[in-house]
């Protein structure tokens, strides 16, 4: 069975429970997880389609024409209704042919103004609609076997992109050239599209956890943080490396090791059964106990899958147990405002016994 159609019974099983009759699906993501149908939203405005489920049978896709084709050839299994006047055309027609009487709708993606369509529709209707949320989402942090392996690749092809693109990187080349050239190789190398805005920072830059490439012209001797990830059969990577060219003076390399310890560290505790939160705990106080605890601002990691940010959490908020198949990156950094700053991330495969570190690339890790 499919990873999609794994979960599109897990679903129908969890409405059930529920007593929903149907779920509405519009979140990008959890309808290509459900139904394969890859086409993305270009914004929450721009609705390439929506997924409506039924607590029993068929599924159904709900696009317009422009989608017609590529509906038809990836969702498997469902019934396609291709609206021309929108998605309460499309569930005004097909609510009453489901018998539906409770539909679910993802409250965390859904706009306000197509809600209060909906509920004029559904007043019409007599259907009574439920906010829902993390239903899919909850579904989505465990991967399955075929999901790994995707995971594995897209980290592959990112570690290749960044091999092929370091040895280029030189003085005089401004932050903005270095992103350019990495997300041109991502696409040239096969990925579908970075799965965020590549991060290159230089120097003081690199003291904005999250710094914008802009014209700064890399000056010998100066600090390269990189942060970079790409999309391969849906799936997205995430790698932050940092270092310097030509020999890194005794400050940085002191530093960049105090950033490797607490990431070897936080890898170190990473098992099934510990919380996100005991992970986090792991690298801070590595971090803290070398004099840098203030200068790590952010959690330690997060979830990634079909999306870049997902959960869980590896924050001091992360309370819920890690479970075996979550994939995590592990990315602690030090930040100073008059210095610059070190993150170096990877990603991680949690086991029963303790993880699989997906990154196989070294480079500059382990001065
Ligand atoms: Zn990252
Ligand atoms: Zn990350």
């Amino acid at each position: 069975m499919s990873t999609a159609s794994q979960a599109l019974a897990r679903v129908q099983a969890i409405l059930q429970e529920r007593q929903l009759g149907a779920l509405l699906v519009s979140q990008p993501e959890n309808r290509r997880y459900l139904s394969g149908y890859t086409a993305p939203d270009h914004g929450i405005q721009a609705s390439s389609g929506y997924l409506l489920i039924p607590q029993e049978g068929e599924p159904w896709l709900l696009t317009d024409s422009r989608f017609t084709l590529q509906a038809e050839a990836e969702a498997a299994g469902f019934h396609l209704h291709v609206y021309r006047r929108g998605l309460l055309e499309a569930l005004e027609t097909v609510l009453p042919h489901l018998k539906v009487q409770v539909l679910g709708f993802e409250a965390d993606y859904f706009l306000y103004s197509t809600h209060a369509r909906l509920m004029e529709l559904a007043e019409k209707l007599t259907v009574q609609l439920v906010a829902t949320t993390n239903l899919i989402e909850e579904l989505r942090v465990v991967k399955t076997a075929a999901e790994l392996d995707l995971m594995r690749a897209s980290t592959k092809l990112n570690e290749q992109v960044f091999q092929q693109v370091y040895g280029r990187i030189a003085p005089g080349r401004s932050e903005r050239e270095i992103a350019r050239l990495i997300e041109n190789t991502m696409l040239e190398l096969g990925a579908e599209r970075p799965s965020f805005d590549t991060i290159v920072a230089f120097g003081e830059n690199a003291a904005k956890p999250h710094a914008v490439p802009g014209e700064r012209r890399l000056r010998p001797g100066e600090t390269v943080l990189i942060d970079m990830g790409l999309v391969l059969h849906g799936y997205c990577s995430d790698m932050s490396r940092t270092f310097m060219l030509g020999t890194p003076d005794a400050l940085f390399i002191e530093r960049l090791r105090l950033v490797r310890a607490a990431q070897k560290a936080a890898i170190a505790a990473i098992r099934a059964g510990v919380t996100g939160a005991q992970v986090d705990e792991a690298a801070r106080k590595v971090l803290s106990e070398g004099g840098y605890g203030e200068a790590f601002g952010h959690g330690l990691g997060h979830g990634v899958g079909l999306a870049v940010h997902e959960a869980p959490r590896l924050s001091p908020h992360g309370h819920a147990p890690l479970q075996a198949g979550m994939v995590v990156t592990v990315e602690p950094g030090l930040y100073l405002a008059d210095w610059g700053g070190i993150r170096l991330e990877n990603m991680v495969i949690v086991t029963e016994e303790g993880c699989e570190v997906l990154n196989q690339d070294t480079t500059f890790l382990d001065l």
